[in-house]
């Protein structure tokens, strides 16, 4: 298998969007989660997205992790590299885009890397070096009160260069316009001076087209779904990528038993519920009970097998915002997330067990939860069901064939969970 496109995310739901943006573009594209074993048997595809947790953890590490992830996707002939950070370029003056920009490029030999963030059909859109989430600057959007990476400067240019050892200069919007020429001349302009990256405008589509077409005569490159999109749409056009060859994967059904967990308590996962409970039997866990020990999870899984021979199931931890409101101060928020996470997992392998293959998991952490807990080294991406939420076939699971869909609380419309399993044959 020769690579088309090598992509390294520094988070899972992140390179769930790259690898949906990648399919819908028309690649075939396998998201792993971390760095796969070298014997992971993979389908023919154009793109692999290897999916770390390194966004916020300490940047050695990040560094470490990110390298293996190259080495793996240089090994399978990727001539492109995408490290795929957040759209709203969440880092600190620590890292760890810049650090692991640093030793990617050091890695590649050369001599200057693009990077940008903009992903204008979310709304991020970078202008003079300044990124913007909609119409405001970024440190005036939410993001200015984030936990873990709280951003105060919406100009990256002076971002990067706190975080990185290189120098750092400025691809700006006139320059893309004049196209991937002029492009290729203002990078040659900034490395002649020294400058190792340099951060590019982009507003519309078609900016991110041209700077995918200069990035591809590099190796690496650094930014969101949106260079994504720029590197797929490049690929397809040059024919380096057969444009049918997403239609005519493999879409064999998979059948078996189906059931669907849900660990999100956002509003529309809640409606969502409500919809179900008219085309499927739907169990309440009792959060309280969970928190107290395992019964809970194995009382909800004798009553998943009693009903899964006559159709899907859905289970639910999820509750109004008044009631995660009170376990959480009776238990720390902390504490009560992470044992009704552990439950939905052990829940998640009792159906595995029971014979369940095809699973909907509704909430972002739930679904990282349960696919560790599973051991699913990869996806291959399929069919949208809803914006941003793809179906996913399992790659290299020992239990054999699976599907997939892990949806990030607020995404999907009211029927979702029937859409998913619509398609989930
Ligand atoms: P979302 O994508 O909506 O953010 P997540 O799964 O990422 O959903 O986060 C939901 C969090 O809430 C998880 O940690 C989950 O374990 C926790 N949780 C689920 N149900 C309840 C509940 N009834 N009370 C308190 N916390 C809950």
């Amino acid at each position: 298998m020769t690579l088309a496109l090598g992509c390294i995310a520094d988070d899972y739901t992140g390179a769930s969007d790259l690898a949906n943006t990648l399919t819908r573009a028309g690649l075939r594209t396998v998201q792993t989660i971390g760095v796969p074993s070298d014997d992971l048997a993979l389908p023919e595809v154009d793109a692999v997205v290897v999916s770390l947790k390194s966004r916020s953890i300490e940047a050695g590490l990040a560094v470490t992790r990110s390298r293996a992830a190259e080495k793996w996707l240089r090994g399978r002939g990727a001539q492109h590299i995408l490290f795929k950070i957040c759209s709203t370029f969440d880092s600190t003056d620590a890292g760890n885009i810049g650090p692991v920009m640093d030793a990617l490029r050091a890695d590649s030999g050369d001599a200057i890397v693009l990077v940008t963030p903009a992903f204008p059909e979310t709304g991020r859109t970078v202008y003079q070096g300044n990124l913007f989430v909609g119409s405001v600057p970024l440190n005036e959007s939410p993001l200015k009160d984030h936990p873990l990476n709280p951003m105060h400067d919406s100009n990256l240019v002076r971002v990067l260069v706190r975080q990185s050892e290189t120098k750092v200069g400025l691809v700006d919007l006139a320059t893309l316009t004049r196209g991937a020429d002029a492009v290729r001349a203002r990078l040659a302009e900034l490395a002649m001076g020294g400058i190792g990256a340099a951060i590019a405008d982009a507003v519309f589509d078609r900016d991110l087209e041209t700077i995918g077409q200069v990035a591809l005569d590099h190796p690496l490159s650094v930014g969101a779904s949106g260079i994504g999109l720029g590197l797929a749409r490049t690929l397809v056009a040059s024919g380096k990528v057969r444009p049918d060859a997403v239609t005519a994967m493999p879409d064999t059904a998979v059948g078996g038993p189906a059931a669907c967990l849900a660990g999100s308590c956002s509003q529309a996962t809640l409606q969502q519920i409500a919809s179900a409970e008219r085309v499927m039997p739907v169990l309440h866990l009792v959060p309280e009970r969970i928190v107290a020990g395992k019964e809970e999870a194995q009382r909800a899984l004798a009553w998943a097998r009693e009903h899964l021979g006559n159709g899907p199931v859905l289970i639910a931890s999820s509750s109004s915002p008044e009631e995660v409101a009170a376990l959480q101060s009776r238990h720390g928020r902390d504490t009560a997330g992470h044992a009704i996470e552990q439950a939905m997992a052990d829940i998640a392998e009792g159906l595995v067990g029971a014979g369940v293959r095809r699973l909907v998991v509704a909430g972002g952490e739930t679904s990282g939860a349960v696919v560790d807990r599973l051991q699913i080294p990869g996806f291959l991406v399929s069919a949208e069901i809803a914006a941003g939420v793809p179906v996913l076939r399992a790659v290299g699971v020992k239990t054999g064939e699976m599907l997939l869909a892990l949806k990030s609380g607020n995404f999907g419309a009211r029927e979702f969970f029937s859409d998913a399993l619509k398609l989930m044959r």
